[in-house]
């Protein structure tokens, strides 16, 4: 029997597919196609899942490279935890399946646990070791739960006016107030200099 497939594809595939979607090697991302086979193994088929991952390091590629959840979806949301979990869920009921690296099973992979826990420098760790680690384990360092999902905290919210902002001219959800969330200085992400653009075009 082989043990070694994640979703329809073999170790190989998978990891051949997370370094052109990833851009490197991520012993994360290869834990994580391991998280996701499970949940999808362990679920009843035939329901519409909907998924949350609790980090929002590598696992959502895992998810997204798997699956068809996305973050564009909307079939995946992140919760910023830090907690490296995964959990799959009917939509509709909420009856889910939380998968979780498990640190007592660490122990019989020092390379995964030192790796995990971040207990040497990156540039101490060997590499080869850890891949090696991470392929033999598979599931093995994995543990899962039946949960419970509050399904109406993830509902899409429909229906919601939109607003065009006075002073950048750009389309916001209107229950933000009467300009959007940059101009009003609460989320804005650029340098002040770029911050200032919108307002001197307007003036000129
Ligand atoms: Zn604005």
């Amino acid at each position: 029997m082989n043990l070694m497939n994640i979703g329809s594809l073999s170790y190989e595939e998978y990891e051949n597919r997370t370094v052109a979607f990833h851009g490197c090697f991520s012993p994360g991302l290869l834990i994580g196609g391991f998280m996701v086979d499970l949940a999808l193994r362990s679920l009843p088929g035939g329901a519409l899942y909907d998924v949350i991952c609790e980090s929002a390091k590598c696992l959502p590629d895992a998810v997204q490279l798997l699956t068809p959840c996305s973050i564009g979806n909307g079939w995946m949301k992140i919760l910023k935890i830090g907690r490296f979990a995964v959990t799959f869920y009917d939509k509709h009921t909420g009856d889910g399946i939380r998968v979780y690296l498990d640190t007592e099973k660490l122990q019989r992979w020092p390379e995964i646990r030192s790796w995990f826990l971040k207990l040497v420098p990156k540039h101490e760790q060997d590499t080869r070791l850890l891949m090696a680690q991470i392929k033999e384990a598979g599931c093995d360092i994995l543990s899962t739960k039946p949960v419970l999902i509050d399904v109406a905290r993830f509902q899409k919210k429909k229906g919601k006016p939109i607003s065009i902002c006075p002073q950048c001219n750009e389309a916001y959800p209107g229950e933000h107030g009467s300009i959007c969330r940059v101009c009003a200085g609460i989320l804005g992400y650029f340098s002040e200099a770029d911050v200032l653009l919108p307002q001197k075009m307007l003036v000129a």
